[in-house]
């Protein structure tokens, strides 16, 4: 793709002896091996731990991001399949899952935590073949999350009571799950983790781009034994989670992705029991103070807006720097992106993959023309695309002002809008004025200064000195258009935990 006007480039540095510089020298390929993975040709609805064909028997194909070449064909759902998974969640809910003791449960989720550490290479490939993230991400962070959170949720299953004392915890039914493509498994894993341990069963659909590690998962669920029902699998398009979320059978719903369909779902289920969560967009903050250790600030902005190619509800794609050290830290930031390897997803040296979809890259593109349009400076590193597959340039906006709509709309790509700021009451009125409040940064040595800017932040997850850190036991979740309801931690059990102690049923 050719920008409507050339972006100001630079070498890497001479002192990093990359390719550009004064000695340049330059990684060799290092591809993680595929052989040891299977993918089946088709994939059909998992329902009652039976892989099937839709009904009617519908198809469609999934393709890998990173060479646009078929991956899968996986099942097409219909409304009667919706209906056949719910009944299998509801019957496994009344006769087996939900009958189980939460000691009894706890021993199947620890099965699966170990499962998924034993089969993390296969994960980690499918992962990066089907979403396009590098398999450094899906192989250091993803997979072992993903894991993390069935250890973690294991080990709540037998002690409701002593997470809510006082109250004689229940298990709600049936739990309709949707799930985006960012992270597939580890959105999964998140869902289905506490899901199971609180004692429902669930019925999951995956989006339609990154089916293959749900169905790897289904495998898992089979292999760990679990009696048939307590998690379904099925694929479809949209209208299929709308299906699945308004099913007049299922107690409560999940929901990660955009806040267009987060706002479609809430009003779809308005007047119902079912009790919900919503994990929507952001357009997170990244702050950084004029004491800020600089070094180490440029790590965490590039970890910020760059992992998994910005493709992050939680990036940290706005980033407000003090006035005093702003020339200092762009040129720092300029050199470090200069440095950032773009391309292949299942090479070990890859810092950034491809987007994961062409309907994705079409967004960003346009993104990055309005930010041209609107006036801003466009900066990107000089390297080489692949000629095939849907990569983008990682991308630096300096000169943004508050109503570009770089600033103010979800990119959901690997492009960061900088801003700036003379005092801490601005920074935080300026990073405030959006709809969104999933998380923010703060880079400052000065301790009482974080607890001041942190309290004073609308986000629901505020990191310092850091950035995308994720940990099982810690909530998340949004305030504002981000959403509502917390995942992980004990509030994400609370989330899938009737406590009401019969009042109002
Ligand atoms: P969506 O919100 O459309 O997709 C998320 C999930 O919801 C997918 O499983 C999708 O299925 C499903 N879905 C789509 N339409 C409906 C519906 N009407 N009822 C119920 N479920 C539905 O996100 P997109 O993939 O379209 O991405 C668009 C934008 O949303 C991105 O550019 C990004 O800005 C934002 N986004 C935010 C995410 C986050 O984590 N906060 C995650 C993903 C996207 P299917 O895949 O079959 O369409």
């Amino acid at each position: 793709m050719t920008l409507t006007k050339k972006p100001e480039t630079r070498p890497a540095p001479n002192s990093w002896g990359l390719v550009g510089g004064e000695n340049p020298w330059e990684y060799a390929p290092a591809p993680e091996a595929t052989d040891h993975v299977r993918i089946e040709p088709e994939y059909g609805l998992f329902i009652g731990n039976e892989f099937g064909p839709a009904k009617p028997r519908k198809t469609f194909t999934v393709i890998n991001p990173a060479t646009e070449e078929p991956l899968a064909k996986v099942a097409h759902a219909s409304k009667a399949d919706v209906n056949r998974a719910v009944a299998a969640a509801r019957e496994a809910h009344r006769s087996s899952w939900g009958r189980l003791s939460g000691t009894e449960r706890a021993k199947y989720l620890y099965r699966i935590a170990r499962i998924l550490q034993e089969r993390s290479r296969e994960f980690a490939v499918v992962e990066s073949m089907n979403s396009g993230k590098p398999i450094k991400e899906s192989r250091d962070v993803d997979v072992p999350l993903a894991a993390a959170h069935f250890f973690y949720y294991a080990g709540w299953a037998d002690k409701l009571e002593y997470a809510f004392p006082h109250r004689t915890p229940r298990s709600l039914g049936v739990a309709a799950q949707v799930i985006p493509w960012n992270f597939p498994l580890l959105m999964l894993a998140w869902k289905i983790a506490p899901a199971l341990a609180a004692g429902n069963t669930v019925v999951l659909k995956p989006a339609s781009t990154t089916p293959l590690t749900a169905y790897l998962f289904a495998d898992v669920v089979r292999q760990a034994d679990l009696p048939p029902g307590a998690v379904n699998i099925i694929t479809g398009p949209g209208e299929i989670g709308m299906e699945l979320v308004r099913h007049p059978d299922v107690n409560k719903v999940a929901f990660t992705g955009s806040t267009a369909v987060g706002k479609m779902i809430a009003r779809a289920i308005a007047g119902t029991d079912k009790k919900v969560t919503l994990e929507l967009g952001g357009k997170a903050a990244n702050i950084v103070m004029d004491d800020a250790p600089l070094d180490q600030a440029i790590e965490g902005i590039i970890n910020g807006i760059y992992f998994n190619q910005g493709e992050v509800c939680c990036a940290g794609s706005r980033l407000f720097v003090q006035e005093s050290v702003y020339e200092p830290l762009i040129d720092k930031l300029k050199n470090r992106l200069a440095t950032l390897r773009v391309g292949d997803p299942l090479d070990k040296n890859t810092d950034v993959g491809a987007i994961n979809s062409a309907g994705q890259l079409a967004k960003v593109q346009e993104l990055v023309e309005s930010g041209i349009a609107e006036g801003a400076e466009i900066f990107q590193p000089d390297c080489e695309l692949p000629t095939r597959g849907y990569f983008f340039r990682p991308t630096l906006f300096t000169g943004v002002s508050q109503s570009h709509r770089i600033a103010q709309e979800e990119i959901f790509g690997p492009v960061l809008s900088v801003l700036t700021f003379r005092t801490p009451e601005e920074a935080i009125e300026k990073a405030n004025n959006t709809p969104y409040g999933l998380s923010a940064g703060v880079w400052t040595e000065k301790g009482s200064r974080i607890f001041k800017m942190v309290n004073a932040m609308r986000a629901g997850v505020v990191w310092a000195n850091t950035f995308n850190r994720f940990d099982p036991t810690s909530p998340f979740g949004g305030y504002k258009e981000s959403g509502y309801g917390r995942e992980g931690g004990v509030h994400g059990l609370g989330a899938y935990l009737d406590l009401s102690d019969g009042a109002g049923r």
